[in-house]
């Protein structure tokens, strides 16, 4: 490659945004995609769903002309844009543009008196900080490229919007004019470009993890760049303590055994003393408070939800959580059978109702009602107990009597070291109850559950809904036993 053509390597947009969270990041896309970790069903989702936003953005600004990816070259598409400008079309939808060797798709961009008005869509309830720069990098080709920009805007979904029968686009987003904050990040993007540019000519850049590996997206070459953090690290460590992992990590101490104590808060030594001993830490005192605060009869409930960004029913927001399955196992009183009770709701259709109808039917007003990680259920419950007054009472009353199993750990009033520094019921399962696991079953996350129940209404054959059906139960009902294990867990411990 010569120097010239090196100093204006080919960038996107796409490229320039990455580049500016890490130029390893984009120096490793552009050279050695193979390294990227695998998509997961999970982000193909988040990308399906950027789809369904894209297409009721467009709805603001009907009657445009779509310049397709799909069959065409970026020259052909290049093109094919100049050619709708010259004649005039008032509206296009991902028209490409081309100036110093910088390629954009605008995602709408619409002809105003003075000029073009240049439209971004995101797919979040807010604007932020990466959005401007995404506009900034459109604004500087579009500008090289001789289109007059009078107006750039960020249009985002509105977080307050709640759906009354068929979507009404003009309440679902947000437009916020950011012109005057691109058009003063100019001067950044030109000078952003050209050090890309130079880092993309001398090699892999000798760039070290940091906080920029999630931040703003999740890397997708974090397994190739951490893979030399041993499986217990100073990352275990909680990082809402005093000693921020990455603070150590800087110092060369990447080992968790190599944690100085004397530096670190009250939990993060608890957790240390654990990992050397290999040891359970129990503080029995605070564990019995907690267990001392439950009663029977005493229920285990756990939902599964999914969430759309565009409000799939009447009646809810951008991406609210949804129920659409329960776990209730239970016990009437001491010593009694352990029972179980499920619900799973037919798909495509608004399951809230007759799940919260079967709920409040199955969960007794005196029942002590354990969650894990309790807010969210706490959550649900009070969003199903708002829309549907003929249960909020009992909804509410159940909301009363709700308690965390996740509190003992989250206090680190119980500690196992293979918690890894983590409360959450996966961690906590494995480390406590190891004779009970998600390996090996079809769905085993919550990701993959929801992924499930998604394939489940797209479905029409009847054996593959069935089986579905079966795994999303065994699931959930899993997640419900292994409260019910771990609570004889802690039982044991005090
Ligand atoms: S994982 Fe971190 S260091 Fe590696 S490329 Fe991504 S952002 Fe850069």
């Amino acid at each position: 490659m010569s120097m010239k053509a090196k100093e204006r390597a080919y960038l996107s947009k796409s490229l320039f945004i990455r580049g500016l969270q890490c130029r390893k990041s984009l120096y490793l896309h552009k050279f050695h995609p193979e390294l990227r970790d695998e998509v997961s069903e999970a982000q193909e989702a988040l990308f399906q769903s950027g789809h369904e936003v894209g297409a009721y953005a467009r709805q603001l600004f009907p009657g445009g002309f779509e310049v397709p990816y799909e069959n065409l070259s970026m020259e052909e598409q290049l093109n094919l844009t100049g050619e709708k400008i010259k004649r005039s079309t008032r509206i296009l939808y991902e028209p490409a543009f081309s100036y110093d060797n910088v390629f954009v798709k605008a995602d709408i961009l619409r002809k105003a008196r003075r000029g073009w008005e240049l439209y971004e869509v995101k797919g979040s309830t807010g604007l932020k900080e990466e959005h401007l720069s995404d506009v900034a990098v459109q604004y500087y080709v579009l500008k090289g490229a001789g289109i007059r920009v009078s107006k750039a805007s960020v249009v985002y979904l509105n977080k307050q919007y709640v759906r009354n029968g068929d979507i009404d686009p003009s309440a679902l987003f947000v437009t916020k004019d950011v012109t005057q904050a691109v058009r003063d990040k100019q001067r950044f993007v030109t000078d952003e470009i050209a050090k890309m540019r130079k880092a993309l000519g001398k090699g892999v850049p000798a760039i070290d993890i940091g906080e920029r590996c999630e931040d703003p997206y999740y890397c997708d070459f974090y397994e190739h760049c951490w893979q030399h953090i041993p499986e217990y690290s100073v990352f275990d460590l909680d990082g809402r303590g005093r000693v921020k992992p990455f603070d150590l990590y800087r110092q060369g101490i990447v080992e968790l055994r190599d944690a100085p104590k004397e530096i670190l808060s009250k939990k993060q030594n608890i957790q240390l003393e654990s990992f050397l001993q290999k040891k359970k830490y129990v503080n029995k005192a605070g564990l019995k408070q907690f267990l001392d605060s439950l009663w029977y009869p005493l229920y285990f409930l756990d939902f599964e939800t999914f969430s759309c960004a565009v409000p799939a029913f009447s009646g809810t927001r951008p991406y609210q959580n949804i129920p659409h399955q329960y776990s209730l196992h239970y016990l009437k009183r001491k010593g009694a059978r352990l029972g179980h009770r499920a619900f799973l709701a037919e798909p495509n259709i608004d399951p809230r109702e007759e799940l919260a109808g079967n709920l409040v039917n199955e969960i007794p007003d005196n029942a002590c009602v354990l969650a894990y990680h309790a807010s969210f259920e706490i959550g649900r419950l009070e969003e199903l107990a708002a829309s549907y007054p003929r249960y909020r009472k009992k909804l509410q009353g159940i909301v009363e009597n709700v308690r965390d199993l996740e509190v003992p750990f989250r206090k680190k009033d119980v500690y196992h070291w293979k918690m890894k520094g983590h409360s959450s019921q996966k961690c906590v399962l494995p480390a406590l109850v190891p004779q009970l696991s998600y390996e090996g079953m079809e769905i085993s996350n919550g990701g993959m559950a929801v992924q499930a129940y998604f394939r489940m209404c797209e479905s029409q054959d009847q054996s593959e809904i069935k089986a579905i059906r079966k795994a999303l139960l065994d699931y959930c009902k899993l997640d419900t036993l292994g409260m019910v294990r771990i609570l004889e867990r802690l039982r044991e411990m005090a």
